[in-house]
């Protein structure tokens, strides 16, 4: 009987073991199936959030993120433009192998991130700016702006047509995001996309924000006014510059009465020289370093007030999500396609390799799994998302992306073996702002940067000249390391399989606007 007893007990035991395991393996696989949700702004430079230690703006919000997550200091676009960087942040793949230089229509039958989650259980979705000239593919739902999109009442695609939408393009993103959320299927997990249009140019704010920021006083970088000595051709020849470059049209200047038509467009996209304002009430002509100074203002005044707006709604999906449950279970990102010069070298806009131009933010916030408050310091590229998000959610990660899953990093393990270099290229020459293609390395210490059409070469050492304002190429001194960062460029050139298949091969349009509705494919033909 005892023995009778001591088996009924060892089978009970046994049963418990065989549930309880049961149960973590459960819990585990829920845990290793997580929602993820990927904000993304366009253009937000992460010099222009407070929880990168920004000194012209606060943003709470996304400080949120950064404060309860994981932030991403040496995190870079690999072609620093908007176009490219979307398909690369798809496809975990460099350009010149998704078929993204420049703005060159997306081809969607190629396998993306999104398709993997689908095809795996994931309710997919992309609201917001899509900007890759065809139709999304791998999303159960998706709304997108046509091209750029317009920051007022926009229209937005959809797979049965166009509809527009009154209010202003960063809260009704949101809007259609917590819809896209409230709507799901609730025994998925969701995978949403959720793209914001700001702060890109035109940098059109909201009356609020905009009334935040009117008259106030923005510091100015250190290196606005660099002289570019020592730097190549390429930066001295750019089209991209505050002082210079910056329309009656960016700078949201007034036309005389009457003016319309063509003539309203000639006297928009006049670079001026000089400009009228009211100040206390009298009429004040600005020139000269005067105008210069009264330019940056305006610049930042309309571009930090497009990224209040973005803060204020990323709180309010946060706000959703903790609201509905959903925070400890969905991995929470905030990033931008690229970096933007905020008058940094006397720029604005991206697309050169220089820090502010290519440092993307990355904010991630992950319950259990992230430690609260933490930095990562590791190199990490936009190919490196894809990834990721794969790894997240339990599937194996195919073997021709060329990024790597952030996933070890996110846990606070740092690999042996992490990447200490990255392999960038430039190709949209001479675009909206003839910029110079060029190709380089950057390394934890160093960048090379190659023009090739000019066979000019620029040497930063980024620990002793974090602003790259010292071109170090033509210093004897550095040979040895020129030498060193040569054979990595050609190692990382051989490894991404990069055979210049786009050195000339540009866009016919080359345009930095709306894809025409011509080359959108199936199933919406517009
Ligand atoms: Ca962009």
């Amino acid at each position: 009987m005892k023995d009778m007893r001591t088996l009924i007990g060892l089978f009970l035991f046994g049963c418990c073991m065989f549930v309880s395991l049961d149960m973590v393996q459960c819990a585990t696989s829920i845990k290793t199936r997580p929602n993820i949700v990927f904000l993304m702004a366009d253009d937000h430079a992460a010099h222009a959030i407070s929880a990168y230690g920004s000194v012209i703006n606060k943003t709470p919000n996304l400080d949120r993120l950064a404060q309860e997550g994981m932030r991403f200091d040496r995190c870079f676009a690999v072609n620093s433009i908007c176009t490219p960087s979307r398909a690369t942040i798809l496809t975990g793949k460099y350009s010149h192998i998704n078929g993204v230089p420049v703005f060159n229509r997306f081809d969607g039958s190629q396998p993306t991130v999104a398709k993997h989650l689908q095809a795996s259980g994931y309710y997919t979705g992309m609201i917001g700016k899509w900007h890759l000239g065809s139709d999304p593919t791998g999303f159960d739902q998706w709304t997108v702006l046509p091209g750029q999109g317009a920051y007022f009442n926009p229209d937005f695609l959809v797979p049965a047509g166009r509809k527009k939408i009154e209010g202003y393009a960063t809260d009704i993103i949101t809007d259609l995001a917590i819809d896209f959320l409230k709507n799901r299927p609730k025994d998925q997990p969701f995978f949403l996309m959720c793209h914001h249009k700001a702060p890109h140019r035109p940098w059109e704010p909201d009356a609020k924000h905009k009334a935040m920021f009117a008259g106030r006083n923005i510091p100015e970088p250190a290196t606005l006014r660099d002289d570019y000595s020592t730097r190549s051709d390429a930066l001295h020849e750019n089209r991209q510059r505050v002082f210079e470059d910056l329309t009656r049209s960016d700078l949201k200047l007034l036309p005389p009465a009457g003016t319309t038509g063509p003539a309203l467009n000639e006297w928009l996209n006049v670079k001026p020289t000089e400009v009228e304002i009211v100040e206390n009430g009298q009429k004040k002509t600005l020139r000269g370093e005067e105008l210069n100074r009264w330019k940056y203002q305006r610049y930042m005044q309309d571009y930090l007030a497009c990224i209040q707006s973005v803060d204020d709604n990323v709180g309010r999906l946060l706000d959703w999500l903790d609201a509905n449950g959903l925070s400890e279970n969905t991995i929470v990102i905030y990033t931008s396609d690229q970096g933007f010069f905020l008058g940094d070298h006397g720029l604005y806009d991206k697309r050169f390799m220089y820090e502010p131009s290519i440092k993307m933010p990355f904010l991630v916030r992950w319950p259990g799994v992230i430690k609260p408050g933490s930095v990562q310091k590791s190199l990490a590229i936009n190919p490196d998302f894809a990834p990721t998000f794969l790894e997240a959610s339990g599937l194996a990660v195919p073997k021709d992306m060329q990024g790597r899953s952030l996933l070890p990093l996110l846990k606070g393990q740092q690999p042996p073996n992490w990447r200490t270099s990255f392999y960038y290229r430039y190709y949209h020459d001479p675009g909206n702002h003839n910029t110079r293609v060029h190709y380089g390395v950057r390394t934890d210490t160093h960048k090379l940067i190659y023009y090739w059409k000019k066979d000019q070469w620029e040497l930063f050492d980024l620990q002793a000249d974090p602003h790259e304002l010292r071109n170090l190429y033509n210093d004897p001194q550095q040979k040895p390391t020129i030498e060193k960062l040569k054979v990595e460029l050609a190692r990382l050139r051989k490894e991404l399989n990069e055979e210049d298949k786009f050195a000339d091969q540009l866009p016919a349009d080359g345009v930095d606007g709306p894809f025409p509705d011509k080359k959108r494919i199936a199933p919406t033909t517009l």
